[in-house]
């Protein structure tokens, strides 16, 4: 059976403006290929056993040639796979989408197109150009300002000009003198508003302003590189007004994301949306212990106990593999009462369908095994090298606990350089903490010699600013033990 190969727009850098249908095809793939325009945040995405093959490389500065990524479409697809297609922007819009299909369907390999936001609009919106206005043009032009080798360019600029729509050029950065100097020639008014937009959606996004007579200049004073879209019409001069991007409070912030990877995407999507380049840096991962026997021991006496308490969301997944591998659902907790550390475990468990009956005004461990109201037995199923303070809490309370660990914290990404040289580097980079265990595997990642005296740890509470403390690391601490909270101070903070 021959596979599918799906080609999905990515849209234009920033990872939220991909479609749904297109994240879905995107999980469901067997063999990823994609090129330069895709952002790293989209990358991620991909499933981590699926086949990653990149045709945007720059070896010799040459990207793979265009037939043969047709030929490793076929091939792949031939081969039984799933295969998606993922382009920058959409598709069809510049994309050689079309090409990539003709030989698809010469071999009658099914195929389907997943459309994409171009940068051809969502560039100029992030920069607060709106590409059509009632009041300033009635019609939209999108054109390529890519120039043969040795050609001239192949635009009729006095049709363009006629129109006195907006006109949007893509792969126009080293025309540009050219593009300006072709509609001067055609008639425009020199004092015609004008724009480029470098970069457009991702934190790193520069908008320039100028006219088209003095754009070319003032690019390259700027330095403008590609990718960047040239925005010429009325429509520019309302940039001044609606450049709502820039003006996010996290804008170009640079903030590290530690949590694991299945966990980053809540804290990052909440930073990007406040307009901040989030560098997802998993440094630690959970793995459940499989088997455990002190598990095994623990949920086959439950009726023993009177809480089960969980401190993580990783504990509440635990504790589903474990149902689940032997057999049992929900039903196999019987009576025994739930307690949840704070919001997200509480929020882990109800996508069980279960309801925390306890979680403590303040979100640590401290504060469960101070405030947990029990008078019969606790079991606690947490990481194997849990905060002593909620045993030593129960204890001073002389209720009695079985701590049992149900999952192991393991350090990624070990001695990375490029952290390193990050941490070292920047005057003030901010680093989120939401574990203790976070802050460990951040210093296994940048080695514990390191010069921390630079960053801030943005820790979400006082035992994980403790943990970092240790460290020398200098912290901020948030209010409570949210991811709110935390986005707030990080807010504040800058
Ligand atoms: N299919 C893509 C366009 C591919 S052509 C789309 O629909 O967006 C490549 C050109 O797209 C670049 O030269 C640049 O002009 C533009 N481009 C792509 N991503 C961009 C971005 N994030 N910001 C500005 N321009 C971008």
């Amino acid at each position: 059976m021959p596979g599918k190969v799906t080609l999905v727009g990515a849209g234009p850098g920033d990872p939220g403006l991909l479609t749904r249908k297109g994240l879905e095809a995107l999980q469901k793939a067997e063999v990823v290929v994609y090129d330069r325009l895709v952002s790293p945040a989209i990358l991620a995405m991909m499933p981590e056993k699926a086949e990653h093959i990149d045709v945007g490389k720059q070896a010799a500065r040459h990207p793979v040639p265009q037939d043969q990524i047709n030929q490793i479409l076929l091939d792949k697809a031939l081969e039984g796979k799933n295969v998606v297609r993922l382009k920058g922007g959409d598709p069809f819009l510049f994309g050689r989408g079309g090409e990539e299909l003709e030989l698809l369907a010469q071999h009658g390999v099914s195929f389907e197109e997943v459309p994409g936001i171009t940068s051809a609009i969502a560039a100029p919106a992030y920069g607060g150009v709106p590409v059509t206005h009632r009041d300033c043009c009635s019609s939209l032009h999108i054109v390529t300002g890519h120039q043969r080798a040795g050609k001239e360019l192949d635009i009729d600029f006095e049709a363009l000009v006629r129109t006195k729509g907006t006109l949007v050029f893509l792969m126009g950065v080293s025309a540009l003198p050219q593009i300006c100097r072709g509609l001067l020639d055609a008639g425009m008014e020199p004092d015609m508003p004008a724009a480029v937009v470098e970069r457009g959606t991702t934190p790193a996004q520069r908008r320039i302003s100028a006219t088209l007579g003095t754009l070319p200049a003032v690019a390259e004073e700027a330095q403008v590189v590609s990718p960047a879209v040239i925005v010429v019409g009325k429509v520019c001069a309302l940039a001044e007004d609606f450049d709502w991007f820039d003006k996010l409070p996290l804008k170009g912030k640079r903030v590290v994301v530690t949590r694991p990877r299945e966990r980053a995407g809540t804290l990052s999507a909440r930073l990007r949306a406040l307009g901040a380049d989030v560098w997802e840096y998993p440094c630690i991962a959970t793995v459940p212990l499989d088997p455990c026997p002190a598990v095994d021991s623990a949920m086959e006496r439950l009726y023993d106990y009177e809480w089960l308490a969980l401190t993580s969301p990783a504990g509440v997944e635990a504790l589903w593999r474990w149902l689940e591998g032997h057999g049992k659902d929900a039903r196999a907790l019987g009576a025994v009462k739930l307690a949840a550390i704070g919001p997200g475990t509480a929020r882990a468990l109800s996508a069980h369908g279960l309801k925390a009956d306890y979680v403590p005004e303040v979100y640590d461990a401290a504060h469960l095994g101070a405030g947990l109201p029990a008078a019969g037995k606790v079991l606690a199923l947490r990481a194997e090298e849990g905060s002593p303070a909620l045993t030593e809490e129960l204890a001073r309370r002389n209720i009695a606990c079985d701590d049992v660990a149900s999952y192991r914290t393991v350090y990624e990404n070990p001695r990375s350089q490029e952290l390193r040289a990050a941490v070292e580097e920047t005057e003030g980079l901010l680093v989120t903490f939401t574990s203790a265990s976070t802050v460990k595997g951040f210093v296994s990642s940048v080695g514990e010699d390191a010069d921390f005296s630079r960053m801030v740890g943005m820790c979400i509470g006082a035992q994980t600013a403790n943990q970092a403390q240790k460290y020398g690391i200098p912290v901020r601490v948030a209010r409570e033990a949210t991811m709110d909270a935390l986005t707030d101070m990080i807010v504040e903070g800058v």
